[in-house]
């Protein structure tokens, strides 16, 4: 799969290539801050085939905890882009809603940290939700 991306603004672009490698729903407390209040839709791509084409990102990472994500933002418009995580240094935590044409990811495979989940978040027939990360 070949992914084109970026922010609001424009001013961050970003390619990925290479098979997905996990596509979720996280309803995690964190991600509600970022979405907006729904579950946050994201694709994993591994790392060897993304890079940023056009600007830079600033990262962002919670002081306040023992092994925290890095989250990734366009410095002019705030759109979070992507994030990092230390259990997955080989892959990048792409969020659907920056692809060039979002229609690429087709639908998530499992909803996760269902344990933080609100009433008015919806998980699509037929998937299979847990209550954190599986495995
Ligand atoms: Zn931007
Ligand atoms: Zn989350």
């Amino acid at each position: 799969m070949h992914v084109e991306g970026g922010c609001y603004c424009g001013a961050v672009r970003y390619r990925a290539d290479g098979e997905p490698i996990m596509k979720a729903q996280c309803h995690c407390r964190e991600c509600q801050y970022i979405t907006g209040g729904s579950p946050n839709v994201f694709m994993i791509m591994p790392a060897a085939g993304f890079a940023i084409t056009q600007g830079e990102t600033k990262p962002f990472r919670r002081r306040d905890l023992a092994n925290p994500v890095t989250r990734e933002f366009c410095p002019n418009c705030g759109t979070h882009l992507l994030t990092r995580s230390p259990n997955l240094p080989d892959a990048v935590i792409l969020k659907v809603g920056t692809m060039d044409d979002p229609s690429q990811f087709g639908g998530p495979q499992m909803a996760i940290f269902c344990i933080d989940k609100q009433s008015f978040h919806r998980i699509p027939e037929g998937i299979p939700a847990f209550e954190r990360f599986p495995g």
